[in-house]
């Protein structure tokens, strides 16, 4: 019966989907003939406003006048329901009573901080991705939001620069996953839900590959490194139907993005067929003058809107030259009037000229924000995010035996650390007051233990004065174990945060180093929000979990897995450097005719005279504390016709004497291509959870799409011959490999 019933009713909820398709258009089309020029302008209008936890909001400069006046489409900035009913009350009293748009950058968590994207990235977890991004959708819609600024997709290979942590880290693969898991998170079921928000796939295109990694830096690349390296996160997004894409600050090859035609309607709306709307980057048509593209604001607006950038966030070129541009048959109406279509059929879709404030009340919003469930996820996936890096097998996880715990480290006590840059302030909560320190974390689980807590600072985060290390090492020497808990400022990643060095700042290797004099078994904690330099501590302190910044469940997460309750399984997202010397290193490189053997002083080859080649942590690299065998690899074939699809299996062993989860990682190698084709490149992976000594059988799918890449044509093609496969617990880890054939 459910056979015979179920394409039926698909077909049923397809033809109400295509009923309500035809809907909103012919509403659109009713609409759009009733607006003036002016009006229409005032829909690609975004600007910022002001947020009242309480009471009425007085409205910045002339906003109030200009809603009313149906001159702005969308604000930012504006959070909570107290603050967007008022504004929404404005555009009801507008002529054409259009409804506002609420956008926000809600990137890691609304309320409910949960781990920065590039932690949570570190869990290779989609599952738990997505559904970090649906809580944070739950709260902010429920707060009167319809619109988030995420996900960041860029491709980031280069440490230094301060928005690493927004993104996936450095893979085309992860980051397509990772991308498509938020986009369904934040968007839910469809925009018509009311836990829904729109996600705002940026930044468009290759702001992470700055030169020098210093934020808004220019980018020159070839247009086969875009599509192979950059651009697949943002098809994936797109694929996964992404309302909204926003632009960025960055020239591309020379152009900057806002005013790329090439990008923004050959490939975007073109190629990819996108039918939501583009955002400018705040003020990024407008900078366009700076970078030397155009000659003045008016000039600037119509290179934007040419190349396709439907909405200016805070240039303001569009309200004081668009309409003129029109009426000076510069910008044709028919491109003005596929904007502003963009624009209005998300608002019809998120259903906002039915109910304008989508039933966000107070009650909704006090119901939701920040429930117990929500806060439960946080914690679960700040400890995902949690790389082990070194263990000895022995001091972690800690024993709930241990007499005293020495915990000793700036990072300790502070509360906002832990939730690091993009964190919404949302009013009416004190978020210090509701992240979890690390120091509360640890304290709870200690004294439910018996076990004594001592504390010392230690050093600031920066600064030279080392007046506090004789108290650290005298707290140090009563423990039987010290927990050293150090990092970057939670203000030193994010926009315009690039650093030329990133290791530790201040004075804080040399505390570790004065605690590791002690003997006494040392664990070290580095929480940041991108990959630091740390080569002594690497070296010298054999257990190290690199902590990021995990949000409001910080102290939590991180005694869950101190203690062992979470067996850690996060794999690093983006090679750790060495030195910065190294940057950029990544995994999927090319080989030179000459490459280097790592460790080996060899004459005239690919290498540093002063270092080795490989990254300090590769790719893929992470500890459990249990241990993983794999065995038994096999191929359905090893000559695969062009239409046939490989199954690859292993078998993987738990050898150790915990239950844990490995992540399965399979690369591929191209072995002669018609362009040089990396020495690796993730195509899969699996997490699986094993008992102790419990063994599973692994399966992945290999079909023609893997094994495809860029020609110098630009075509996606598989070219027949070798091809090594690699199966690994990390990029520098390849447990199994194989060879097969593409056959013609
Ligand atoms: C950032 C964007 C952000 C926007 C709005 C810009 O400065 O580059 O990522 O969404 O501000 O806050």
């Amino acid at each position: 019966l459910f056979r015979t019933l179920l394409p039926i009713l698909l077909s049923f909820t397809a033809g109400m989907a295509r009923a309500e398709t035809a809907d909103i258009e012919r509403r659109l089309d009713a609409l759009m003939a009733q607006m003036t020029l002016e009006e229409k302008v005032g829909q690609l209008n975004i600007l910022s406003g002001e947020t009242l936890a309480t009471g009425p909001v007085t409205f910045k400069g002339d906003h109030a006048t200009e809603i009313r006046a149906g001159r702005i489409g969308a604000m930012l900035n504006v959070v909570g329901v107290n603050s967007t009913r008022q504004y929404q009350a404005l555009a009801r009293q507008s002529r054409l009573k259009i409804p506002l748009l609420f956008g926000q950058d809600v990137i890691h968590g609304y309320a409910t901080t949960f781990p920065i994207p590039l932690a949570e990235a570190a869990s290779w977890d989609l599952p738990a991705i997505e559904r970090s991004a649906r809580v944070a959708a739950t709260e902010a819609a429920s707060a009167g939001i319809h619109w988030t600024f995420a996900p960041m997709v860029d491709i980031a290979r280069d440490p230094r620069w301060g928005r690493v942590m927004e993104g996936a880290g450095e893979d085309p693969y992860l980051g397509s996953r990772i991308a498509a898991a938020r986009v369904r998170g934040f968007q839910g079921r469809g925009l018509g839900e009311l836990d829904a928000v729109m996600a705002c796939v940026k930044h468009f295109a290759a702001y992470g590959a700055a030169v020098g990694g210093r934020d808004y830096n220019s980018v020159d690349m070839s247009e086969r490194q875009l599509f192979e390296t950059y651009l697949p996160p943002f098809k994936a997004a797109a694929e996964a139907g992404a309302a909204t894409f926003m632009n960025s600050f960055n020239d591309l090859n020379g152009v900057p993005a806002t005013g790329n035609r090439h990008l923004q309607r050959d490939i975007l709306k073109g190629q990819w067929g996108f039918t939501g709307f583009v955002v400018s980057d705040w003020g990024s048509m407008g900078e366009m003058v700076t970078h030397g593209y155009v000659k003045d604001d008016k000039a600037a607006a119509e290179a934007s809107i040419l190349a396709g950038s439907d909405m200016d966030m805070e240039s303001q070129v569009y309200g004081k030259h668009l309409a003129e541009l029109v009426k000076e048959g510069r910008v044709p109406m028919a491109t003005l009037d596929d904007a502003v279509r963009r624009v209005l059929r998300k608002k019809f879709e998120l259903g906002l000229f039915d109910d304008a404030d989508r039933f966000a009340d107070a009650a909704r919003e006090r119901s939701t924000v920040g429930r117990p469930e929500f806060r439960q996820a946080a914690r679960e996936m700040a400890a995902k995010s949690i790389v082990l890096l070194k263990s000895d097998g022995r001091t972690l996880p800690l024993s709930p035996r241990l007499k005293t715990i020495a915990f000793i480290g700036p990072m300790v006590k502070p509360a906002r650390g832990n939730r690091g840059g993009w964190s919404v302030s949302v009013p009416g909560h004190d978020a210090d007051r509701e992240t979890v320190s690390q120091w509360q974390g640890l304290a709870e689980r200690a004294k439910a233990n018996g076990t004594r807590l001592l504390y010392a600072k230690g050093a600031d985060m920066m600064g030279s004065d080392r007046s506090g290390f004789a108290e650290a090492v005298r707290v140090a020497r009563q423990a039987d174990v010290v927990v050293v808990s150090v990092g970057e400022s939670w203000d030193w990643s994010a926009e315009a945060k690039s650093r030329s060095d990133i290791g530790l700042p201040g004075v804080q290797e040399d505390l570790v180093k004065a605690l590791h004099a002690t003997g006494k078994p040392l664990v070290v904690l580095l929480s940041a929000g991108r990959p630091m330099v740390f080569d002594w501590i690497a070296d010298h302190v054999p257990n190290v979990a690199y902590t990021w910044w995990l949000g409001s469940e910080a102290g939590h997460a991180i005694a869950d897995v101190l203690y062992g309750d979470h067996n850690p399984s996060a794999r690093l997202p983006i090679s750790f450097p060495r030195s910065v010397g190294q940057i950029p290193v990544y995994y999927n490189h090319f080989n030179t005719g000459r490459p280097a053997t790592d460790g080996k002083q060899e004459e005239f080859k690919s290498g540093y005279i002063d270092s080795p080649n490989a990254p300090r942590f590769a790719f893929g690299h992470g500890l459990s504390y249990t241990s993983f065998a794999y065995a038994g690899l096999r191929l359905s074939t090893t000559r695969l016709g062009a239409r046939d699809t490989l199954t690859v299996s292993l078998d993987v062993r738990n050898t150790g004497e915990r239950a844990g989860d490995e992540v399965v990682q399979l690369y591929l190698r191209d072995r002669v291509a018609s362009v040089v084709r990396p020495v690796k490149e993730l195509k899969d992976f699996q997490r699986v959870h094993l008992a102790p000594g419990e063994v599973r059988t692994v399966s992945f799918q290999v079909d023609r799409d893997k094994l495809s890449f860029f020609n110098d044509k630009l075509q996606w093609v598989a070219e027949p011959g070798e091809f090594d496969l690699m199966v690994g617990a990390a990029s520098d880890d390849i447990r199994l490999s194989a060879r097969f054939e593409l056959l013609e």
